[in-house]
């Protein structure tokens, strides 16, 4: 039977949880779907090694990953997103282009991020060793209408991914 595909866009500040929950996620959708990781470190080291942190080249990193993640929805994967995708343009662009994107806020304060600090890069952007760190010294621009928040210092991970599974069902993707 042939099945529409989705895609679950996970925006949020570095530290916010967007991959903890992704890798969640997967493992719950992968039983009966196809379904594809577009993790933004990842694609880092791959398709986008070429780029760096300006605005142009977010940007450029971000319409990459929304014009494969376009080409498997539309032919039936599970998408999951997980990048900071600071600019709010840049995700309206992806809402324009993806056919049955949900735009899902990992949010948790900046103050908890730092907390966390999983892979030590706030620590080292605020001391200046890395520079256009979102968040330290180079804009988030939070999601003003998304499809859905998670609010990840208050929400256990997999309290977070069902709420997700819970609007996906909603809105008739699974
Ligand atoms: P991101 O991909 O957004 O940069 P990560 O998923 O790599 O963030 O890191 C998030 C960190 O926060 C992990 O160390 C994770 O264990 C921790 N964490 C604590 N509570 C939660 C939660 N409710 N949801 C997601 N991550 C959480």
């Amino acid at each position: 039977m042939k099945r529409n595909g989705f895609c679950i866009w996970l925006t949020g500040l570095s530290g916010a949880g967007k991959t903890t929950i992704s890798k969640k996620l997967i493992e719950y959708l992968k039983e009966d779907r196809f379904i594809e990781a577009m993790d933004g470190d990842e694609i880092r080291k791959g398709l986008s090694r070429d780029l760096g942190f300006s605005k142009a080249d977010r940007n450029e990193h971000n319409r990459r990953v929304i014009f494969c993640t376009k080409l498997l929805v539309r032919n039936g994967v599970i998408v999951n997103v997980a990048l900071i995708s600071p600019y709010r343009e840049t995700r309206a662009y992806a809402k324009e282009e993806i056919p049955n994107m949900i735009e899902v806020f990992v949010k948790a304060p900046l103050e908890t991020c730092i907390e966390r600090d999983p892979k030590g890069l706030y620590e080292k952007a605020l001391a200046g060793e890395i520079k256009q760190f979102t968040g330290i010294d180079d804009p988030y621009e939070e999601p003003l209408e998304p499809d859905l928040i998670v609010e990840t210092h208050k929400e256990t991970v997999e309290e977070s991914v069902q709420k997700i599974l819970d609007k996906a069902k909603e809105l008739g993707y699974l």
